[in-house]
């Protein structure tokens, strides 16, 4: 029986994981432990739809978790609140995997409580090794945690990998474009958010969906890809695939380039990061070999996309750089998401968190978290500064 804890049960990729969870067989996989911050009536009726029901369930958000019926939690859960709670259920004796899908820098001490406690850690939160991929790393060296990508993206790298024992040559991340793939520069200038979060392929949470729009998820994932597999970023590269089939490429040294393909579900990654190196049926959708494919796979532009530039520097420069650059955008992305700030504001705000913070190499994680701190209230100071 492997026990599973699900931080962030009630977002995209945790309400996928539970559905793949309750596909799996009952008496080798449970769902132990739950989490969710804002959406309690959804977090409530996933653990009502449990059996056994979970053992330990975090609610990360106090107001909310005050606000709320506590007749609505099954009888026999531990319910427990606060942030700290995150960190005791990632790192529960009785865990096995965890399933970390929390959004943004708010994953990072849970995740690194399941990495320093030796679980297998399913990483969805890219953001967690962006701000502090080193920590990360060492931690997960004396642990022997597993980390498993569920990134459609890395994991399609993670298999794609097991085509050779020696190093790849390059990796070559596949993106969709997003909604605004095809736009001027002077269109995206007035992109409301209702197109930015109308994203053409996948179904995903606000922040991310407006990453995919700026592509600074990309530029996230890059960043990812050098940590997870210990690659260089200038054995990185992007192209830009619309239809989100082939979800990344690996070139070896012979010039063999070996693909991962399937429909666009993250249910298929999330599956396969749990079941690793067990492959079984999944509730994805398969690829429909009765139909036409007219795919197609382009050169990413620069210019139009400057966060791509910006991911490939911030790759290059470690240390501090992911930190200060993940705090920007997640402040950037929230103002533009409150209608505060324009669309090609955000990734500007980046690059100007990028240059102002006195950068370090082998940053302490409380030095990170301090940068963090220091990079959104400067995004805030800027826009306050800029509107009055
Ligand atoms: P989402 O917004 O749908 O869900 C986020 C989850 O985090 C929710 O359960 C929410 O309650 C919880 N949460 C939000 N703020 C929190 C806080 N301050 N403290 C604790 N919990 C908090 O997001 P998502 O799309 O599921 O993305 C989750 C993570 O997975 C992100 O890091 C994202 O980049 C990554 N990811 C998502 C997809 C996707 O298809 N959705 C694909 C690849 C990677
Ligand atoms: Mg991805």
């Amino acid at each position: 029986m492997r026990n599973v804890a699900v931080l962030g049960a009630t977002g995209s990729i945790g309400t996928a994981t539970l559905d793949v969870l309750a596909s799996l067989p009952a008496d080798q996989w449970r769902v132990w432990g739950l989490s969710g911050h804002a959406n309690l009536e959804l977090l409530a009726d996933a653990a009502q739809r449990l059996t056994p029901p979970p053992e330990f369930i975090v609610t990360s958000a106090a107001k909310a978790a005050a606000d709320f019926d506590a007749a609505r939690w099954p009888a026999a859960s531990r319910v427990q609140v606060g942030p700290e709670a995150l960190v005791e259920l990632a790192a529960a004796e009785e865990v096995d995997v965890v399933v970390a899908a929390i959004v943004g820098r708010a994953g990072l001490e849970s995740t690194l409580a399941a990495v320093r406690a030796g679980k297998r850690v399913a990483l969805a939160n890219k953001e967690t090794l962006v701000v502090a991929g080193p920590v990360v790393k060492q931690q997960q060296q004396t642990s022997g945690a597993e980390l498993l990508p569920v990134d459609s993206e890395h994991s399609a790298i993670f298999q794609c990998l097991k085509a050779c024992q020696t190093p790849p040559r390059r990796i070559i991340l596949t993106a969709s474009g997003g909604p605004f793939r095809t736009w001027t520069a002077a269109q995206m200038r007035d992109a409301t958010v209702e197109a930015a979060l109308n994203h053409p392929t996948w179904q995903m949470g606000p922040k991310i969906s407006v990453d995919s729009a700026t592509m600074m998820n990309k530029a996230l994932e890059i960043i990812e890809a050098c940590w997870l597999f210990d690659v260089p970023a200038e054995a990185v590269d992007v192209m830009i695939h619309p239809q989100s089939m082939i979800h990344s490429m690996v070139e070896f040294v012979d010039g063999s380039v070996i693909a991962q393909l399937s429909p666009p579900d993250m249910r298929l990654p999330i599956q396969y990061a749990l079941t690793y190196p067990e492959r079984t049926a999944c509730p994805a959708p398969r690829l429909d070999v009765a139909q036409r494919m007219d795919w197609t796979l382009e050169p990413a532009d620069r210019e139009r996309f400057p966060a791509l530039a910006l991911g490939f520097e911030v790759a290059a420069a470690g240390g501090t750089a992911g930190a200060v650059v993940n705090a920007a955008n997640e402040a950037a992305v929230g103002l533009f998401l409150d209608g505060k700030i324009r669309f090609t504001d955000i990734v500007p705000a980046c690059r100007r968190a990028l240059e102002e913070h006195q950068y370090e190499r082998h940053p302490t994680l409380q030095r990170l978290i301090q940068l963090d701190r220091w990079a959104r209230a400067e995004v805030l100071r800027w826009h306050c500064g800029a509107s009055s």
